[in-house]
């Protein structure tokens, strides 16, 4: 699927609607014909008879030119996302733990460091025991089993495997990188087996 700017003509496409939805707003948001046509309102000048013609085929140039799209920002990992604690150690005496998550994990719990930029609130002793990650999209990876079914769920690609060997939930975990882009939909809380998923709505 493909949009074409009507204003400036850059070329946007995807094939997924949602994505390309999102791809749109970044671009509508960024467009300089459009926020110019905005800041100065250009006077209408009568217009001869034959328009000239539209090309429906952005040129080579305009192509170049667009700004990267919301699939671009969000593709990678934060860069330089910060990590301070480390998912090896001696921590190897722990069992499996039922779910749900606590709700209110964050009034009982502290955070005790960073993972490339997402927080990790404890007690936390690796490998056995890693606490629950994340700030709106939180998961308790000590009850997690790995089952997929968050990351199958989630249209925005919030989710990747982080490898955790020696946890006896699970040796991977559904590492939520791109949480920024979660939309709030509920999905991947819904549909955990464990109950492990808990969303909190910005500033919660
Ligand atoms: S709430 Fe929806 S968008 Fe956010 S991480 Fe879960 S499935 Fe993805
Ligand atoms: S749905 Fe729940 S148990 Fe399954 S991978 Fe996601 S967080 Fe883990």
């Amino acid at each position: 699927m493909e949009y074409i700017c009507e204003s400036c003509g850059t070329l946007l496409i995807h094939s997924n609607p949602v994505t390309l939805d999102s791809m749109k707003d970044v671009h509508n948001q960024l467009c300089s014909v459009k926020r110019q046509n905005i800041v100065t309102p250009v006077p209408q000048v009568p217009q001869k008879s034959t328009p000239p013609a539209v090309s429906t085929t952005p040129s080579q140039s305009q192509t170049a030119l667009s700004p990267p799209s919301a699939e671009q920002a969000s593709a990678a990992p934060a860069p330089g996302g910060q990590t301070t604690i480390s998912l090896t150690g001696s921590g190897t005496n722990y069992s499996k733990i039922e779910g749900p998550i606590d709700p209110e994990f964050k009034s009982k719990r502290q955070i005790k460091g960073m993972y490339q930029g997402i927080k990790v609130w404890g007690p936390i002793d690796p490998p056995g025991q890693v606490g629950i990650w994340g700030t709106e999209v939180t998961v308790d990876f000590d009850i997690c089993i790995a089952d997929g079914a968050c990351i199958e769920a989630c249209p925005v690609n919030v989710f990747e495997w982080l490898d955790t060997p020696g946890h006896p939930a699970s040796e991977k975990k559904p590492f939520m990188i791109r949480e920024k882009d979660c939309i709030f939909c509920m999905a991947c809380e819904n549909v955990c087996p464990p109950q492990c998923v808990k969303i909190f709505q910005k500033g919660q």
